[in-house]
């Protein structure tokens, strides 16, 4: 260990994407990523013309990209006013801040909220993996509680938690709506548990696949100053490899939001990007109905398999388990080994296999794999 490193970042390893990807070789030449959530579809070509386009004729390499990002803020603000049910007025510019990816404005918003022992912050697992990561890099406690069978959160358990840990405290709950990776939404009991947490905390709710399930809380922001709502452009909007996502909170936490993040932090290229898919909305999300119906689809055709138990999603992915806990821990890994050497990759956590929603084809090949891996795995036992 290199002495002038912080000691507690010894035990922490880079976050890998693609963590079991790369070993055994795949055996099929088509490899179908379905392990990161992304959209199977690419921007349209005259889209990317059409950024082309812009980069070439409007954006001067030599000069800093607006550090405001105000064409961009005032476009999104736009978006999420159109898309939620708002009855006590509409979400204003200044109620947006932009990162580089959500990833980014979770990091600021632990930045803002727990650095320096000031607080712990509260995750119900399994959920997304990002929150306890990045939290970690930053010498910030985790408390982890459980779900039930339907994967609520145990917000009992949660409560009871909030009630307890200090030194430091529980400061921020993060929650993904729909959650990630078992793609339910959030209930109405833990909603209303979210709605009782006091002002000393912040609720952050992860609405990264909110274009597929079209369930908000937005509507519900502009009377709560301790909620932020988190969306990204990596998603529905195809635009992974740009990283743009955007936080929606009142003025005063998007005001800290925006102090603590570095000056530049969203290259103009992917201003413009987001600009012109905000733009071009109606035809990008034209997809989305048809994600939804590969999804029901494909959690049909997994229902037929009587070893596997797979979860309702609202999200462009479902979550498989076995029946019985014991099956857990011997039938998924051999099954997400022989998919991805039958070139399907999907997201093996300790509970179960998180498999992407691709296009029909994709999820074609899927459904054939599983059943060649299902077989050899039972000739092998
Ligand atoms: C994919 C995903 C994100 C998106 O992260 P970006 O950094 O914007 O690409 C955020 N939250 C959850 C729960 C996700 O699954």
């Amino acid at each position: 260990m290199l002495p002038f490193i912080r000691s507690d970042l010894a035990q922490l390893t880079a976050y890998a994407p693609h963590p079991n990807s790369t070993d055994g070789k795949p055996i099929e030449s088509v490899i179908d990523r379905l392990d990161t959530n992304e959209s199977p579809f690419d921007l349209p070509s005259e889209l990317k013309q059409k950024l082309a386009w812009i980069y070439q004729e409007t954006i001067e390499t030599n000069r800093y990209p607006d550090g405001g990002h105000s064409v961009l803020k005032e476009a999104i603000a736009q978006y999420v006013n159109e898309s939620a049910d708002l009855t006590q007025g509409a979400i204003a510019p200044n109620q947006i801040s932009v990162g580089n990816g959500s990833d980014e404005l979770i990091r600021s918003l632990l930045i803002a909220t727990c650095l320096g022992s000031e607080g712990s912050i509260l995750v119900a697992n399994p959920t997304f993996s990002m929150y306890g990561i990045l939290a970690q890099t930053l010498g910030i406690p985790i408390v982890t509680v459980g779900r039930n069978s339907e994967f609520e959160i145990n917000w009992v358990a949660a409560q009871a938690a909030i009630e307890t840990t200090d030194n430091p405290p529980i400061r921020v709950v993060f929650v993904v709506h729909p959650n990630s990776p078992t793609g339910n939404a959030l209930t109405s009991a833990e909603l209303k548990w979210l709605r009782s947490l006091p002002q000393e905390i912040l609720v952050v709710i992860d609405e990264a696949y909110f274009e597929f399930s079209q369930t908000s809380v937005v509507g519900e922001l502009l009377e709560k100053p301790n909620w932020v709502v988190l969306r990204t452009f990596s998603k529905a909007f195809r635009l992974a490899a740009l990283r743009v996502g955007y936080a929606i909170a009142s003025p005063e936490v998007t005001a800290v939001l925006e102090k603590v993040r570095l000056p530049y932090n969203l290259p103009s290229f992917s201003q413009a990007a987001a600009i012109l898919a905000l733009q071009q909305r109606h035809l990008l999300l034209q997809l989305i109905p048809l994600i939804c119906a590969e999804r029901a689809k494909l959690t049909q055709a997994l229902t037929q398999y009587s070893v596997l138990k797979v979860i309702d999603s609202a999200a462009n992915f479902v979550y498989v388990q076995t029946h019985h806990q014991a099956q857990h821990s011997e039938l998924l890994p051999k099954l997400a080994q022989q998919l991805r050497c039958r070139g399907t990759i999907v997201r093996l956590l300790s509970s179960g296999l998180r498999i992407t929603v691709g296009s029909a084809e994709e999820n074609l090949r899927t459904l054939e794999r599983l059943q060649v891996a299902l077989q050899t795995i039972e000739s092998n036992d």
